[in-house]
């Protein structure tokens, strides 16, 4: 028998936070390939709660401010950060090291928010950025 776990989709960065403040042992939910993966093979300690934040969109956004610095959202997925075109010139390697993460569906769904939040030092972003 498997303990239910309770599910959040807010739509938004502030209903986010108040469900992660409000519902102790809350975890983030991003891409799920690292978290999601763990669960199922009983290797990771199983939330009682997890808060999706594939509903909030701006957080999928990558953009460059007018000085420059290129800001990538929690949510944006390896894929999307291989494709951009803003890391083009200065930080070519950000863009090939997403490029190199395991195979496309993996890429399609992982983000570089989850990547940085599990901090495994063998992942591509610490490597190879
Ligand atoms: C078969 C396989 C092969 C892989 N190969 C590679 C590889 O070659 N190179 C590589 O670098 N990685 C690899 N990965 C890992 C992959 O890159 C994952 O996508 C990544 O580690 C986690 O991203 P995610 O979006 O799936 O996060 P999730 O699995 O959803 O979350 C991971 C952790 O981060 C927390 N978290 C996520 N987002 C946030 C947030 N915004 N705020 C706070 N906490 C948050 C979650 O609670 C969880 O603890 C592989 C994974 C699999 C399953």
């Amino acid at each position: 028998m498997t303990d239910a776990v309770e599910f959040y989709e807010p739509r938004t960065i502030a209903d986010a936070v108040a469900i992660l403040a409000s519902v102790p042992d809350a975890r983030c939910l991003a891409g799920g390939q690292t978290l999601v993966a763990g669960m199922n093979m009983g290797s990771a300690f199983r939330p009682p709660a997890l808060v999706s934040l594939q509903g909030i969109a701006e957080l999928a956004e990558i953009t460059q401010r007018a000085d420059g610095v290129i800001v990538v959202g929690a949510m944006a997925t390896h894929e999307a950060v291989a494709r951009s075109q803003l890391f083009r010139g200065g930080c070519e390697v950000v863009r090939e090291a997403a490029g190199r993460i395991a195979h496309p569906a993996i890429r399609t769904r992982g983000t570089m928010g989850g990547s940085i939040c599990h901090a495994d030092p063998a992942a591509d972003y610490p490597g190879d950025g």
